[in-house]
């Protein structure tokens, strides 16, 4: 049931006609892993607990550095040499008090990643390396959780939803690579801010577009924006038949 307080909070989102009380509760009721609290992070969760997500969990193991303040924007100079998830945690309870936020100040990974994502409804990769992305995918396909991918670099940003419970490519299937190229991090190539805000809020849209059971025709696909001409474009995946993760053929990688 939704308290009276909550009618009111929510009122313009549950007066959608394809959310209403039972979208709401929805929310309330779901669990959500954001993994990386950079800019993807900090746009999706700002997001998500003012939708009424009832349960966020945010992980990173940086801390907040004066250069992330251009883009990451859950931040305030004040939490500069702060854990990013920790500092972020602040910022959300304070934006929601309904929500239940819990922090985790590390890298995830091994069996800690996979247990944060087998507990949670959704996962947000708002990370910026690929070796914890193929290790978050890799957890994701084994626990048929959803997994909403964002990247952003330069002028550019790719969005991909994958949902495990259903047969679909996954994310190595798209990148089988292991290893990202020189210069394709922020620290080195640059990032335009609202970039990684629009790429972090699709990932929202998407997850509480998820949650609440709204149209997933999306999932599947890659959708690509340049942020330069305001173009978006989207690619169908296609399963990868070597794929080490989702193809079948090997030994499921770690
Ligand atoms: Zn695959």
């Amino acid at each position: 049931m939704l308290t009276d307080r909550e009618f009111m909070r929510y009122n313009r989102q549950l007066s959608l006609d394809d959310i209403g009380e039972s979208g709401q509760l929805n929310l309330k009721q779901s669990h959500v892993l954001i993994v990386g609290c950079g800019g993807l992070g900090s746009s999706a969760a700002l997001f998500l607990a003012a939708s009424g997500v009832g349960r966020l969990v945010v992980a990173d193991g940086d801390d907040v550095d004066s250069s992330n303040l251009q883009r990451q924007i859950v931040f305030r100079e004040v939490d500069q040499d702060s854990n990013k998830a920790t500092a972020m945690a602040e910022q959300l309870k304070q934006l929601n008090s309904h929500v239940s936020v819990r922090a985790i100040p590390k890298h995830l990974d091994g069996m800690q990643l996979q247990m944060e994502i087998s507990l949670a409804d959704v996962v947000l990769d708002c990370t910026d390396n690929i070796e914890t992305r193929h290790a978050i995918n890799g957890a994701c396909f084994r626990t048929k959780t959803p997994l909403i991918s964002g990247s952003a670099i330069g002028w550019q940003g790719q969005l991909a939803c994958f949902d495990y419970q259903q047969d679909t490519p996954c994310y190595r299937c798209l990148y089988a690579f292991e290893h990202m190229a020189p210069g394709t991090k922020c620290s080195d190539a640059g990032i335009m801010g609202p970039v990684v805000g629009i790429i972090g809020n699709y990932q929202a849209l998407q997850a509480i577009k998820f949650i609440t059971k709204q149209d997933r025709s999306q999932f599947g696909k890659l959708f690509l924006f340049d942020a330069q001409y305001l173009d978006w474009r989207s690619l169908n995946l296609s399963r990868d038949p070597s794929c080490t993760v989702c193809g079948g053929e090997h030994e499921i990688a770690l």
